[in-house]
């Protein structure tokens, strides 16, 4: 969607840059997202910042005094980002794992031995899931 579209859509208009989104965001706390930046850059039309490091909690939405659907408006920003094939590699990775596991984590071997150590049951290692659950997901992606 187009910055324009977007600024409308969301009503950013509003903003009053207060930064209540940003005290409460846990990204920003730790360098990552600045969310009233975000408003404010793509209501300027001069955004080009990295929407990847939002955590999607969306405490700014539920902070903001006028209504402002920030952590939406980032969503969309990562769609875009998404659609032109910027997507972070360890996304990818995790995208990846999903597709062949249909696990979003991967299962060291190290895990394995602590497990053992702690007298917990083998994981599954069942091959033939991940082959049913590649073909699953390409049907559903054509
Ligand atoms: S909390 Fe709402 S009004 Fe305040 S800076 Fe963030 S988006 Fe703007
Ligand atoms: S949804 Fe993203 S931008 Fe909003 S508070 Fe959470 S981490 Fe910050």
């Amino acid at each position: 969607m187009e910055r324009g579209a977007l600024a409308e859509k969301f009503e950013l208009a509003k903003c009053i840059q207060c930064k209540k989104c940003t005290r409460n965001c846990p990204s920003a706390k730790h360098g990552g997202i600045v969310p009233n930046e975000v408003v404010l850059g793509v209501r300027e039309g001069r955004y080009e910042g990295n929407p990847w490091t939002c955590l999607m909690c969306h405490r700014c939405s539920m902070v903001c005094p006028k209504g402002i659907e920030v952590a939406g408006l980032v969503m969309v920003l990562r769609n875009n980002e998404a659609e032109s094939g910027n997507i972070p590699e360890r996304f990818g990775r995790v995208y990846g794992n999903f597709r062949k596991t249909g696990d979003t984590m991967s299962i060291a071997g190290a895990v394995d031995e602590e497990r053992r150590a702690l007298g917990l049951m083998e994981l599954c290692r069942d091959q033939s899931i991940p082959g049913k659950l590649d073909k699953m997901s390409r049907k559903a992606m054509q």
